[in-house]
């Protein structure tokens, strides 16, 4: 199966490292929010969160403080965004983390939600659902 996201973690396209494991790749976006947008991928085919392995996850989120820390110190942004888009809402076929130095006034938004199903009513019900599965 051809992935683009497997050729990116794995260097067999062209791509701005800044920091790679046994386990992950992080390079610069392509198409950068803002100045040093990292992205971090790993090596092995995985499309979901859900399909990492417990090594691979720390490895996920090891890379995304140790990334964190490279913006700060060279870019010192107001601060950081670190996202990750799974299911439909992906825009590559292999799982991937955003990690987006953010200023004042960048234009990032976290709209909120076009579904009136009055969720907030619902905390203890959904929290009990949640703790039982
Ligand atoms: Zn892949």
């Amino acid at each position: 199966m051809s992935c683009l996201g497997c050729d990116l973690a794995n260097a067999k396209e062209p791509v701005h490292t800044i920091y790679e494991n046994e386990f992950v790749r992080c390079f610069l976006d392509i198409d950068p929010f803002n100045e040093g947008h990292t992205l971090i991928l790993p090596k092995r085919h995985v499309k979901e969160l859900t399909e990492l392995t417990h090594e691979e996850t720390l490895a996920v989120m090891d890379a995304a403080k140790m990334i964190s820390e490279k913006l700060i110190t060279c870019l010192k942004p107001d601060g950081i965004t670190i996202n990750q888009n799974g299911g439909k809402f992906s825009d590559l076929t292999h799982f991937h983390m955003h990690v987006i130095p953010r200023y004042e006034n960048d234009g990032f938004t976290w709209s909120e939600s076009a579904i009136q199903d009055d969720a907030h009513k619902r905390l203890d019900e959904t929290a009990n659902k949640l703790r039982t599965v």
